[in-house]
Formats: structure tokens, C-alpha cells, sequence
């Protein structure tokens, strides 16, 4: 039996195309073998390589003057790799904070010697607001912006893009990639690992602009290395094949499900359904501010906290899996990444309306 599972990552892929890797798992077009074992300098893998990136570029209407590339280690390789390929060590960069993950990134670059300005900080919020637009403290010789538009955690997510002016804008999108068409125009760089929307983990997406290239560190790791990836079709190394294969599945089905205007309308419904049963009883609530929550993480807690170890038992024996709330935060939290069905949300709903009334 499939469970509904709300993991905020690894997280719950479509089922269709679970199935399909199934169905070839074994002989993987003709081949006689997986995609696994295959060359991934070999014809076949070559071409689902190629295919990936012009599907991805198709649903994203990505510019031609942008790179695509499929890298490894994460998004957090990424909090390392964006100083190394756009700075000189000493160099500054603005860093918007509104939570962990932006957090992250800003120890990571401190780390490697850039000069932070942490442009806004949501702390007095405790990180349930996103700054105002008038509100940045941007220093306009910053070698980038960086921010992340949707906090995986925190579950706060920003309602626009921030305009930078001349300053490259760098963009963690690891939990909202592909949930929604974005103009990729208003970004130097985005990047997004894949385990949230897009498929296994251990493959990052990262798309920048051909004009932030060429200015890497020159000790910057070569796998690390945007210029030198993009000049190999980001196989300098074996590539992590099965994660992108998998990927290249999920373009397919988001494809095949009408992109990204049908996957924003259907995860803007799930959302809005959520979010009106918890405000709509005195028993559950969301700490976030209405104008910044986020479409795709949702957390939440019971007004009874104690309750909460009871609900997720009985949220499990029902099927509902992976309600906990981050470590670090604890209370509840539903993922409603694109592979999660409206009908895992009504019947979270249903579940959670059940409890209440059992326990309210
Ligand atoms: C999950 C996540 C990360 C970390 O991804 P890894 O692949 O574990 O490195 C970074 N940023 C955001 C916004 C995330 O959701």
C-alpha cells in the first residue's frame, strides 16, 4: 500500500513515474541492462541527458543565456560552490536571513572569506516574516544577492522576487523549483537540490547566467567549478545517473501534467485547503505570517502540544506519514511538494478534523 507521505525531503516522487523506472529498471530501453549500467559517456545516456535539460528548459522557458547544470552534493555544496565561482576571497556579498537555510548559506560563505552583509535578518520574528521590499539594506558593490525564497523549515516564503538592480540575484530554490512557472530572467542564479521536487537526492540543479562565468577562484575544486562543468555537460566526473534519470522522469510527468501553470493552480488549491482547516480551528495553528506562507511546507502545531506524539501515531496508523516537524523546531509540518496529491491533503484535513473533534 502507498501511504501519503508529506516528507519535507526526501519526499514523496510521483507514482507514475516510480512505476516507470520499475517497468525499465531491469533493461532500460533495449539496452539489456539499467540506466544504472550504462556509460554515462554512452550514446544512450548522452541523449537522456540532452533530453532532460531541453525539457527543463522548455517547462522553465530557461533563456539561452543561461546554462543548465546537473551537479552533485546537495544544495549545501552549492553554499560553498556560489562564493567560490562568484567571489575573490575578501569580496562582498549580501545575504538575506529568514531562517535556516539562508542561515546556512551565510556560515558557509563566511567560511570561505566573503565579507557578509546580512542585508535583512527575520530574527525578531523568530522567522516567521519575509523582509518588506523597501526593507533591504542592499550595498550595491555586493558581488551578489543571495536569499531563499522558500524556507523549508520555517515554512515562509517570499511573495516577490527582490529587485537587485545591477547585483547578480542568487537563489536557493531547492523547495520550490517546478512548483510554479518563475521568470528565470530576474536571476543571475538559481540552484535547488533535487530531493524536494525534482527527484532523488544527491543531484542539484544549478542554471546561471553565462555572464557569471569565468570568474571562479582559481583553487576552486573543478567539480565545484560552474565554467568547467558547463564546458563538459557537468560530466568532468560520472555523473550521479540513476538521480538523473529519475529527474528527467519527473520533467517528463510535470510535461505530461500540464507544467507548471497546472502544477502552481494544483498546489495553490492543496495549500489553501490546509491552510484554511488549521485557521479555521482554535485547535491547530500556523505561525506564519499570512502575506509570506509558503505553498509548499506547512507547519503547523496543536494549541495542546502534548497531543502532538498521539496525532502523529494515529496520522501514521492512517497512512499519513512524516507529519513531524523539523528536528530543530519540532511541532507538526506537511510537505505538499508537486508529487503530493490533492487527495493526500483532504485527507489530511479529514484526519485532522477527526482528531479534533476526539481530542478537542
Ligand atoms: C533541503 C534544503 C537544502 C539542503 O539540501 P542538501 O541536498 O541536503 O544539501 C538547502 N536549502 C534548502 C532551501 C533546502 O530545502
Amino acid at each position: 500500500m502507498r501511504v501519503f507521505n508529506f516528507s519535507a525531503g526526501p519526499a514523496a516522487l510521483p507514482l507514475e513515474v516510480l512505476e516507470q523506472a520499475r517497468a525499465e529498471l531491469t533493461d532500460w530501453g533495449g539496452s539489456g541492462m539499467s540506466v544504472m549500467e550504462v556509460s554515462h559517456r554512452g550514446h544512450a545516456f548522452t541523449e537522456l541527458a540532452e533530453q532532460s535539460e531541453a525539457r527543463l528548459r522548455s517547462l522553465l522557458a530557461i533563456p539561452s543565456t543561461y546554462r543548465v547544470l546537473f551537479l552533485q552534493g546537495g544544495a549545501s555544496a552549492q553554499f560553498a560552490a556560489v562564493p567560490l565561482n562568484l567571489t575573490a576571497h575578501g569580496a562582498a556579498a549580501d545575504y538575506l536571513n529568514t531562517g535556516t537555510w539562508s542561515g546556512k548559506a551565510i556560515e558557509e560563505a563566511r567560511r570561505l572569506g566573503v565579507a557578509v552583509n546580512v542585508a535583512a535578518d527575520e530574527a525578531g520574528s523568530r522567522y516567521t516574516t519575509v523582509p518588506a521590499p523597501g526593507a533591504l539594506r542592499l550595498n550595491p558593490a555586493a558581488a551578489y544577492v543571495h536569499y531563499t525564497p522558500n524556507e523549508t523549515i520555517g515554512g515562509v516564503e517570499f511573495p516577490y522576487v527582490p529587485d537587485t538592480g545591477a547585483v547578480p540575484l542568487v537563489a536557493d530554490m531547492s523547495s520550490t523549483l517546478l512548483s510554479r512557472p518563475i521568470e528565470v530572467s530576474r536571476f543571475g542564479l538559481i540552484y535547488a537540490g533535487a530531493q524536494k521536487n525534482i527527484g532523488p537526492s544527491g543531484l542539484c540543479l544549478v542554471i546561471v547566467h553565462e555572464g557569471l562565468l569565468a570568474r571562479a577562484r582559481p583553487e576552486t575544486p573543478s567539480v565545484l567549478d560552474y565554467t568547467r562543468m558547463a564546458a563538459h555537460g557537468s560530466m568532468l566526473n560520472t555523473p550521479p545517473t540513476f538521480a538523473w534519470y529519475i529527474a528527467s522522469l519527473v520533467f517528463q510527468w510535470i510535461e505530461s501534467h500540464g507544467g507548471l501553470a497546472a502544477m502552481a493552480a494544483r498546489n495553490r488549491a492543496k495549500a489553501e485547503l490546509l491552510y484554511g482547516a488549521i485557521d479555521g480551528s482554535g485547535f491547530y495553528r500556523n505561525p506564519v505570517e499570512r502575506s509570506c506562507r509558503s505553498w509548499m511546507n506547512v507547519p503547523f502545531m496543536l494549541e495542546r502540544a502534548e497531543l502532538e506524539p498521539l496525532l502523529l501515531r494515529e496520522a501514521a496508523a492512517a497512512g499519513l506519514t512524516h507529519l513531524e516537524g523539523h528536528r530543530s523546531v519540532g511541532g507538526l509540518r506537511a510537505s505538499l511538494y508537486n508529487a503530493v496529491p490533492l487527495a493526500a491533503v483532504e485527507a489530511l484535513v479529514a484526519f485532522l478534523r477527526e482528531f479534533e473533534r476526539r481530542h478537542g
